[in-house]
C-alpha cells in the first residue's frame, strides 16, 4: 500500500490550481440570485399572497392553504426556470448533518404524459422516509413516523437541479426530532422576554431579533492524500500519526498569504455561498498549517444558522472539484490546533438598536447594561447545560486542551466593564437611594462607550467572552449545527429576562421607582453571578484551581457533559419555558450518546485496522530487509565481526519489536473493552465505557504506531504523513 501514499503524493506534485472563470457581474449583482427571496417572491406572487408570507416572515403568521398553493405554485415556476426539475424538504435531523429526500416535479398524467406539478400540500408537509433518522426511542414508543413542515422564515433555494424547502421536522405526536424547531421555540421566547424588558426604556420597541455571526473554521487535505487515508475517510480525523517536524510554531501560517489553489477553492465556494443568499465576508489563513476561516455578515440566528449549514455543504461540494477535501472535524490532527465556530451572538430591536451596544446616553446605557447582566446571570446559573450544548466526540479533543477554551464556562468581560460592575455592585446601598447617588450613577453608566472605545483586551482564552458589541461563544465545535447551542444560549436568556422582568416589576410595586429598580435588581444580578467572571487565562493551570475552588464545574468528557440533561432541574427549566418536553430532552440525551459511542466505536475499530493491516505489516516487512542486511553482514565478515558492522541494524530490529509488540498487545487489549463496552444495555453506561475503558487506549496505542512512523524506511510507510497532508502543496 505504500504504492498509494506515494502516488497520491506524486499526484499532489502536479495539481494546478483550478481557477473560475472570471466573473463578469460583482457580487452585489448575483447575491442570493438562487433563493427564493421577498423580492422575487414580490415579482412571482399576488399582493395578497406576498404579504401573506412577508408576515410569516416577520411575525410569525401561519400562511393559509390556499396561499399556501400559490407559493408553491410560483415558487415551482422560478425553480423550474433555474433549472431545477426535483425539489427536496431540507431538514436538520440530530445526526448533526442536513438531510434531504429529493422528489420530482414531473407528475405522470396518462400514458407517455406529464406535467410539472407541485402543490401547497407538498410544500407544506411532507412525509420523509424518515425511519433510520435517529429518535431517541420516540417514535418507538409513539408512532413510527415523522414529518417536515415548511418554515416560511428561511428562504428556499436551489442547488444543482433540485429546489430546496426549509423545514422543520417532528413525529406525528409533535416531539421535535430535528434542531430547527427547539431553535425556533427558543428564539421567539427570548424575543417575546426582551420586548417586554425593552418596554422599560423604550415604550416604541414592538420586536426584538436575535443575531448570530459564525466563525468557521475548517482544513483542506488534498484529496489523493484523503483517500490514502482510511481514518480521514471514515472519520474526519487522523487518529494516527507523527506530529511534523514543523508544527505551527513559527506562526508564519497565520494570516499570511492563502496558498493559490486554496484561493481558487475559496473563490469559487463564496461564489457558491453569495448565488444561495450566504453574506460570507471574511476569509484567512488560521494558526495551523492548511488551516482556514470564513465568517460571513451576521444575520438573524435562524437564517444565519441554516447558512451555515449549508455553507459546509457547498464547502465540501466544491472541494471536491479542486481536489481537496474539507475536514471540518474539531481535531484532524493531534498537536496542532483543532477547529472551531466561534457564535457571535446579540439581540437588536426593530427601532435599530443592538441591545448588547453600549448606548449614547446614561438611559441607552442602563439597557445596556440590563441586557449585558442578565445574559452573564444566565450562564451563570446555566453554564453546565451550555457546557452541555457543545459536548460532541470532536469538541472533547479541544475543549480544555489548552488551545482553544476551557471546559469550564466562563464569562469574559474586559476590565473595563469589570470596574463597571463593581462600582456597580458596591454603589447602591440598601433602602433609598439619594439623588446624589442616583447623579453619581447615572455619570459612571454614561462614561461606557468611552470606556469601551479603548478597550482593546479582547482574551482569547475566554470560552464566552464580551466583545464590544456581543457576546462570543468560542467553545462551539467546527462540525457542529449551532442551533443546538443557541437554542440553548436563547433558551436561558430568555429564562433570565423573564425573570428579571418579574423581580423589577415587585420592586415597583413595592415603592420603588423604575430607574432605582433596576438597579437594585442589577446589582443583585451582579452580586450572585459574580463567580462566572474570569478575566486571567483560561489555558492556565490555576484557572483549573481557581474555578474548583469556585465551585465551577469542569467536565471534560461528553458523557460527563451531558448528564445535565438528566437533571430535574433541567428538564423543568426547558419545558416551563415550552422549548423542550421531558421526552424530547431524554431522547436527546440518548441520541448525543449514542452519536458518541458510535464515533469512538468507529475511531476505536478504524485505529485497529490500521495498525493491523497497514503499520504492522510494512513494519515486518521492513524488519525482514534490515534482518536480511544483518544476515549478509555476519556471512560476509563472520558472526563476531558482522555484529560489530550491524550494530545499528541490531538496534533498530530490537526497538522495532518492542514497539511491535506493544502495539499489537494494545490493540487486542482495546477490542476486548470494547467488547465489554458493546455488551452494556444501558446507554449512558456505555458511554462512559467507551470514554473511560476504551478510547484511553488511543494514545497509548497512537504513541508506538507513531514511534514505528520514525522508524521504519520512508519509502515502505503505508499511510501519508502529517507533514505531506499539510505541507504538500
Ligand atoms: P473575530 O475578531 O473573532 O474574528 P470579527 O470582528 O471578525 O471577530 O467578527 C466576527 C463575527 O461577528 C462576524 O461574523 C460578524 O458579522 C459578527 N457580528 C458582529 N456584530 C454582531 C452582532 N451584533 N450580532 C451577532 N454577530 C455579530
Ligand atoms: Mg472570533
Amino acid at each position: 500500500m505504500a504504492k498509494l501514499r506515494l502516488n497520491a503524493l506524486n499526484d499532489v506534485l502536479h495539481r494546478k490550481p483550478k481557477h473560475m472563470k472570471e466573473l463578469q457581474e460583482r457580487v452585489s449583482q448575483y447575491f442570493g440570485r438562487n433563493t427564493f427571496n421577498l423580492k422575487i417572491m414580490r415579482e412571482y406572487l399576488s399582493e395578497v399572497a406576498y404579504k401573506s408570507v412577508k408576515s410569516a416572515i416577520n411575525n410569525g403568521t401561519s400562511v393559509s392553504r390556499d396561499i399556501a398553493d400559490q407559493v408553491a405554485t410560483s415558487m415551482k415556476d422560478w425553480a423550474i426556470s433555474k433549472g431545477a426539475t426535483h425539489y427536496t424538504h431540507w431538514f436538520q435531523p440530530l445526526t448533526g448533518t442536513t438531510a434531504e429526500k429529493h422528489d420530482g416535479f414531473f407528475k405522470p398524467i396518462g400514458p407517455g404524459e406529464a406535467i410539472e406539478r407541485f402543490e401547497g400540500s407538498l410544500l407544506v408537509q411532507q412525509e420523509p422516509d424518515a425511519s433510520s433518522f435517529p429518535n431517541g426511542g420516540i417514535r418507538n414508543t409513539f408512532e413510527a413516523r415523522g414529518y417536515t413542515a415548511w418554515d416560511p422564515s428561511s428562504p428556499a433555494f436551489v442547488i444543482g437541479k433540485t429546489l430546496c424547502i426549509p423545514t422543520i421536522f417532528i413525529a406525528y405526536t409533535g416531539e421535535a426530532l430535528d434542531h430547527k424547531m427547539p431553535l425556533l421555540k427558543a428564539l421567539h421566547s427570548v424575543e417575546n422576554a426582551a420586548v417586554k424588558v425593552c418596554q422599560y426604556f423604550d415604550k416604541n420597541v414592538k420586536k426584538v431579533g436575535t443575531t448570530l455571526g459564525w466563525e468557521q473554521e475548517y482544513f483542506l487535505v488534498d484529496s489523493a492524500l484523503f483517500n490514502a487515508r482510511p481514518d480521514l475517510q471514515l472519520t474526519g480525523r487522523a487518529v494516527l500519526g507523527h506530529a511534523p517536524a514543523k508544527g505551527q510554531q513559527l506562526d508564519d501560517h497565520y494570516f499570511g498569504s492563502i496558498p493559490e489553489r486554496a484561493t481558487a477553492f475559496m473563490r469559487e465556494f463564496e461564489y457558491e455561498s453569495h448565488l444561495l443568499g450566504i453574506p460570507v465576508t471574511t476569509r484567512h489563513n488560521e494558526v495551523a498549517p492548511n488551516q482556514f476561516e470564513c465568517a460571513p455578515m451576521f444575520e438573524e440566528v435562524n437564517i444565519a444558522n441554516d447558512h451555515n449549514l449549508l455553507l459546509m455543504d457547498v464547502m465540501e461540494k466544491v472541494a471536491r472539484k479542486h481536489n481537496f477535501r474539507v475536514l471540518l472535524h474539531e481535531k484532524p490532527f493531534a498537536g496542532l490546533n483543532g477547529s472551531g465556530k466561534h457564535n457571535n451572538w446579540s439581540l437588536s430591536t426593530d427601532t435599530g438598536v443592538n441591545l448588547l451596544q453600549p448606548g449614547k446616553n446614561p438611559k441607552s446605557n442602563l439597557q445596556f447594561l440590563t441586557f449585558f447582566i442578565n445574559t452573564i446571570k444566565a450562564i451563570h446559573d446555566n453554564a453546565d447545560v451550555l457546557r452541555a450544548s457543545i459536548a460532541s466526540a470532536g469538541n472533547d479533543h479541544r475543549l480544555g486542551a489548552n488551545e482553544a477554551p476551557p471546559a469550564i464556562i466562563s464569562v469574559f468581560i474586559g476590565s473595563q466593564l469589570t470596574q463597571m460592575l463593581d462600582n456597580l455592585e458596591k454603589s447602591i446601598t440598601a433602602g433609598k437611594m439619594t439623588p446624589d447617588d442616583k447623579t453619581a450613577l447615572k455619570l459612571d453608566i454614561g462614561k461606557i462607550p468611552e470606556l469601551l472605545l479603548d478597550n482593546t483586551d479582547r482574551n482569547r482564552t475566554s470560552p464566552f467572552a464580551f466583545t464590544g458589541n456581543k457576546f462570543e461563544f468560542r467553545a462551539v465545535g467546527s462540525a457542529q449545527n449551532c442551533g443546538h447551542p443557541m437554542m440553548v444560549l436563547n433558551t436561558i436568556v430568555a429564562k433570565q429576562l423573564e425573570d428579571f422582568k418579574a423581580s423589577v416589576d415587585k420592586r415597583i410595586a413595592g415603592g420603588d421607582k423604575k430607574d432605582e429598580a433596576i438597579l437594585k435588581e442589577l446589582q443583585a444580578l451582579i452580586k450572585d453571578s459574580k463567580k462566572i467572571r474570569f478575566e486571567g487565562n483560561g489555558y492556565g493551570e490555576e484557572w483549573v484551581e481557581e474555578a474548583k475552588k469556585r465551585g465551577l464545574s469542569n467536565l471534560k468528557d461528553t458523557p460527563r457533559a451531558l448528564d445535565v440533561w438528566s437533571k430535574k432541574e433541567t428538564k423543568k427549566l426547558f419545558s416551563d419555558m415550552g422549548i423542550l418536553t421531558d421526552i424530547e430532552i431524554e431522547a436527546r440525551h440518548e441520541i448525543e450518546l449514542e452519536n458518541y459511542i458510535l464515533k469512538l466505536q468507529i475511531e476505536a475499530r478504524i485505529m485497529g485496522d490500521l495498525v493491523k493491516n497497514h503499520i504492522i505489516p510494512a513494519t515486518i516487512e521492513y524488519q525482514s530487509k534490515v534482518i536480511k542486511n544483518i544476515e549478509g553482514l555476519m556471512a560476509t565478515f563472520g558472526k563476531e565481526e558482522g555484529e560489530k558492522f550491524a550494530k545499528t541494524q541490531l538496534l533498530i530490529v530490537k526497538s522495532i519489536s518492542k514497539h511491535l509488540n506493544t502495539l499489537n498487545d494494545l490493540v487486542n487489549e482495546m477490542v476486548e473493552e470494547r467488547k465489554k463496552a458493546n455488551k452494556i444495555e444501558d446507554t449512558r453506561k456505555k458511554a462512559y465505557a467507551y470514554c473511560d475503558n476504551v478510547k484511553v487506549y488511543f494514545e497509548k496505542i497512537r504513541y508506538h504506531a507513531d514511534k514505528l512512523e520514525m522508524q521504519v524506511d520512508d519509502e515502505m510507510w503505508p499511510l501519508p504523513k502529517l507533514r505531506e497532508m499539510l505541507f504538500t502543496k
